[in-house]
């Protein structure tokens, strides 16, 4: 096939094209062209919540309960524990070694309003979010952790079930999953007009003023989630899963380019899905397990995110943290990360968790965490490529190690 022909050149152009439009055009463009993306974007959100619970049902059936679910909960749990603590410990290096907060003039920067987020503010909250309390009621609001809860033991239980019942629901299930993976790819096709939209009004709605102020900020941030993306995933692909990094990376470009024009992990997750199986070559029953959740809970780039974030504010107060304080940053910004939800900005909300937990609050904090939003938009776009390229590798690696041996042999 002609390389212009192929989606992620299309969509790469498309990408180009937004934001000369964007730039050139600015507010006009946005408005113009802005419901193209708003539109897409619902398409993607229309197919999570079914997509989701299908994929979920089907792949836990497939793996048949009892230790073979154990195993895959622990080695899926174990991998987004490592990955995220890896990445907080790179953000932690980072902002100690280019101290952006010192001598930053905040000043300058002119603070925006945050976004209302319904997010668990303490650990207890986390883990009692996670039972639904209807689960009617958590698919409508899309309420991924409680909605994944459900179907993880709804699965198990039809494992349970006498032979000919457990065939009936499992088969229903994987139906209406190929259903939902078609409908994904006939929504896929319009990415590049999606995308287009996206950055256009991104870009022409974007402060870029305010990078003076907090360029270095942004610099260690873009900085810990590059070394992350292209070292560490890296060295854990080829060392837990001998996987060729180079393959993965271009097998996951269609989801990475999502990610990076929608800000939102759970919107990128049906093409993550999709991608993972088809291209990457992960089974059902692994992705449909690793990836919903990761696109969930396992947030590589936005635990980096929470760490320089609150370091940074420290900085800028002049507050000298210890190492205890630093111990405790990096153990909330992890928790802060489990706890974002997969949309636009959602990291930005939940790094109250961090601030508080050191102590950090009052009108300054609050006025300075108001000037980051002003810039948050491209380092949200980049913190969910990293977000939803941990989740691949994740599930990449563990199908590895469930032996599977056609994950990622060659560039689909
Ligand atoms: N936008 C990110 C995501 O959906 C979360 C964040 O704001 O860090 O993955």
């Amino acid at each position: 096939m002609d390389w212009y022909r192929k989606l992620h050149w299309q969509t790469l152009a498309a990408m180009v094209a937004g934001a000369l439009t964007g730039l050139l055009i600015g507010e006009s463009a946005a408005n113009a062209v802005g419901w193209i993306g708003d539109l897409f974007m619902k398409l993607l959100r229309m197919i999570i919540v079914p997509l989701v619970l299908t994929s979920i049902i089907s792949g836990v059936a497939s793996v048949g309960g009892g230790k073979a679910l154990g195993r895959l909960f622990s080695k899926t749990i174990g991998y987004y524990v490592l990955s995220s603590l890896l990445a907080v410990v790179i953000g932690l290096l980072m902002v100690n070694l280019i101290q952006p907060g010192v001598g930053a003039n905040m000043t300058a920067a002119v603070p925006g309003e945050l976004p209302e987020l319904d997010t668990a503010t303490s650990p207890v909250q986390l883990l009692l979010d996670i039972v639904p309390a209807n689960v009617v009621q958590a698919a409508a609001s899309a309420d991924m952790l409680a909605l994944i809860f459900f179907c993880i033991v709804f699965g198990a239980a039809v494992t349970t079930l006498p032979d000919r019942t457990r065939d009936i629901v499992t088969n229903l299930f994987d139906a209406l999953f190929s259903a939902m993976m078609r409908l994904t790819s006939g929504i896929i096709k319009f990415l590049p007009i999606g995308v287009y939209a996206l950055i256009t009004k991104m870009v022409a709605t974007t402060g870029f003023e305010a990078f003076k102020a907090l360029g270095l900020y942004a610099i260690t941030i873009g900085s810990g989630l590059t070394l992350h993306l292209l070292v560490v995933l890296p060295i854990l692909l080829l060392v837990l899963g001998r996987i060729a990094p180079r393959i993965h990376f271009a097998n996951m470009r269609e989801p990475l380019l999502i990610a990076f024009s929608t800000s939102s992990s759970g919107a990128t997750l049906p093409v993550t899905l999709a991608t993972v199986e088809k291209k990457v070559g992960v089974s059902n029953k692994v992705a449909s397990f690793v990836l919903p959740m990761g696109a969930t809970v396992n947030m590589d780039g936005t635990a980096i995110f929470e760490c320089v974030g609150a370091l940074f504010i420290a900085q800028v107060l002049g507050f000298e943290l210890t190492l205890l304080q630093q111990g405790v940053v990096v153990v909330t910004a992890l928790l802060a990360s489990i706890g974002a939800a997969a949309v636009p900005s959602a990291g930005l909300v939940v790094i109250f968790i961090v601030l508080e937990a050191i102590g950090l609050r009052g009108p300054q904090v609050n006025l300075i965490v108001g000037s980051m939003l002003a810039i948050d938009r491209p380092l949200d776009m980049y913190r969910t490529v990293v977000n939803v390229y941990s989740d691949s590798c994740g599930a990449a690696i563990i199908a590895r190690s469930e032996g599977e041996k056609d994950v990622d042999t060659v560039i689909r």
